[in-house]
């Protein structure tokens, strides 16, 4: 592995961690909003984002690569709304879709096909990272003035339960 494609990743360590604390920030807007089911959602999400962190952590380690942590900076966002979070989460998915892409571009560029291919189960999350986010921005703005479906809405987050990733290495 090249020095670049190595450094990328071990940045990307640590933007999965502060997905997870960006997540608990949005966990902690809910549950003092009394959306416990939005509280849900997130926490689960903040856990997959942990889970995704320890694979790129496990990957340089099983390549004899030094995993070097650096500092988790403090979640950046103003949540006033219950939106806020929803339409927060959508442009960071977004943004962690970019770097997912632009550690592709620097394996493709040095033929490095294992990263390559540890880097398509990303791709396809990402994928449905970004349709889960924007569904939620859609539902929100569909029924979230209704307190009905709102409370409705709540309900179906809540009912989520956490799963392994299906990638192992
Ligand atoms: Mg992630």
């Amino acid at each position: 592995m090249t020095e670049k494609v190595a450094k990328l990743i071990n940045q990307q360590i640590n933007k999965e961690l502060y997905s997870a604390y960006l997540y608990l920030e949005f966990a902690n807007y809910y549950a003092e909003a009394g959306l416990d089911g939005f509280e849900n959602w997130y926490k689960i999400q903040a856990q997959e984002e942990r889970d995704h962190a320890m694979l790129f952590l496990q990957y340089l380690q099983n390549n004899g690569i030094h995993v070097e942590l650096a500092t988790i900076e403090k979640p950046d966002c103003v949540l006033k709304e219950h939106i806020d979070p929803l339409k927060a989460g959508l442009a960071h998915e977004q943004y962690v879709t970019s770097l997912i892409n632009n550690i592709y571009s620097a394996a493709f560029e040095d033929h490095d096909f294992r990263t390559m291919q540890l880097l398509d189960w990303f791709v396809k999350e990402q994928g449905e990272e970004e349709k889960n986010a924007s569904d939620m921005v859609t539902k929100m703005e569909l029924f979230g003035d209704d307190a009905k479906s709102l409370y409705m809405l709540n309900s179906e987050l809540k009912s989520r339960v956490y799963s392994a990733p299906s990638l192992v290495l």
